[in-house]
C-alpha cells in the first residue's frame, strides 16, 4: 500500500479546488482496503473514498484521510457480461462495452469519473442509469468485511444508492444483446445533445443540485435570473444554470458561497429547497 502525507486534492477533482488530505492511501490489493480502514478507525480519522473527483467539492481546509482506488482499474467483458474494478475510468469502460455490442450502454455516454463513483451516485440521465445493468458488487462493509451484494441489496434510486457507506471494489454487469452500429449512433446522438446543452469543457462538477420532484433545478435557477451570477472566480454557467464553473481560480469557499446564494434565492422566490447532488468534503 502506498501512503502519502499532505496530498493536494484539487488536481484530483474536476473543479480543481480544495485543500489537502493529511493521509492519502493508495491500496495495491483489495485486502489492503480494510487495513486502511482499521488504521483510520484506530486513529479516529474519517476516511473518504475518492473516485475521479467529478462530483465532489473539497473544502479549502482539506480533509484528514482519503482512499484512492486508482490501482484497481482492470476491466473485462464477454458478450453482454462485463466486470470492472472500481477505479477504472467510466467513459473508457462504457466505450469498451459499447464496442462489445452491450445494449443499454449508450445511455451512459458522456459521464466522466470512475466505475465506483458512477455506481455510488447511480449515474445516468434521461436515457438510463448505471444501476439497471448491475448484477453483483464486491465491496467492503464499514466493519471491514469484504462481501458480494446482489443488485437488490444496492438500493439504486435517482442519483443515489445504499452503497455510499461501503467501499466498492469491483462490479459485475449484465447488459442486453445489442447491435454495435445502433449503439454507436445512439451514443453519438446523446453526446451531441449534451454538448449542445451543457458546458462540458470548463472546470465543473456536472449538475450541482438534484432535480426536485416534477421540476428541473437548472430551469428554476435560470428563472430566478441567476445565469452568470458570480462569487470570486465561481460563476453560474450561462449555458446550463445547474452547472457552476470555476472560471478564474475560484476557491472552494467561492463555490460554497455561490451555492448558498442560489439555494436562498430559489427558496425565497419559488419556495423550493434545492438539495445538493454533489458531495462536499
Ligand atoms: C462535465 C460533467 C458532466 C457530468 N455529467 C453527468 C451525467 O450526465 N450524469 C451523471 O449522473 N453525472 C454526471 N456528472 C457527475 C459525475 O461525473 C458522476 O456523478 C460520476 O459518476 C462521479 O464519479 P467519480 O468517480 O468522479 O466520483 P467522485 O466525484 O470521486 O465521488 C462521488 C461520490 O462517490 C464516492 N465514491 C467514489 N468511488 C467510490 C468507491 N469505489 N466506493 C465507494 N464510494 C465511492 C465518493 O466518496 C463520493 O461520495 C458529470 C460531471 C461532469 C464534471
Amino acid at each position: 500500500m502506498i501512503l502519502k502525507r499532505d496530498e493536494p486534492l484539487a488536481p484530483r477533482t474536476s473543479w480543481k479546488v480544495g485543500g489537502r488530505a493529511e493521509y492519502f492511501f493508495i491500496p495495491e490489493r483489495h485486502e489492503e482496503v480494510p487495513q486502511a480502514m482499521s488504521y483510520c478507525r484506530a486513529k479516529g480519522l474519517e476516511l473518504r473514498v475518492l473516485g475521479g473527483g467529478t462530483n465532489l467539492l473539497v473544502r479549502d481546509e482539506g480533509c484528514p484521510a482519503v482512499l484512492s482506488l486508482e490501482k484497481f482499474r482492470h476491466t473485462d467483458g464477454y458478450g453482454p457480461f462485463a466486470r470492472a474494478e472500481a477505479g477504472a475510468s467510466f467513459p473508457a469502460f462504457v466505450k469498451k462495452v459499447a464496442d462489445n455490442a452491450c445494449g443499454g450502454s449508450e445511455a451512459l455516454a458522456g459521464i466522466p469519473g470512475t466505475v465506483g463513483g458512477a455506481l455510488v451516485m447511480n449515474a445516468g440521465g434521461h436515457h438510463g442509469e448505471i444501476g439497471e445493468f448491475v448484477r453483483r458488487v464486491k465491496c467492503v462493509e464499514p466493519d471491514g468485511r469484504i462481501v458480494t451484494l446482489d443488485r437488490d441489496a444496492c438500493g439504486f434510486r435517482y442519483r443515489d444508492s445504499d452503497l455510499k457507506h461501503r467501499v466498492i471494489l469491483s462490479v459485475d454487469f449484465e447488459f442486453t444483446e445489442g447491435d454495435r452500429a445502433v449503439i454507436r449512433s445512439r451514443m453519438r446522438e446523446i453526446v451531441t445533445k449534451k454538448r449542445a446543452s451543457q458546458p462540458l469543457h470548463g472546470r465543473s462538477a456536472g449538475c450541482v443540485f438534484r432535480n426536485p420532484p416534477g421540476a428541473a433545478a437548472g430551469r428554476l435557477i435560470d428563472e430566478c435570473g441567476f445565469k452568470g451570477a458570480r462569487v470570486g472566480g465561481a460563476v453560474v454557467s450561462t449555458v446550463h444554470a445547474n452547472f457552476l464553473m470555476n472560471e478564474a481560480d475560484a476557491s472552494a469557499g467561492d463555490l460554497l458561497a455561490l451555492i448558498h446564494q442560489v439555494q436562498n434565492r430559489v427558496r425565497e422566490s419559488r419556495g423550493v429547497d434545492l438539495e445538493l447532488e454533489i458531495k462536499v468534503w
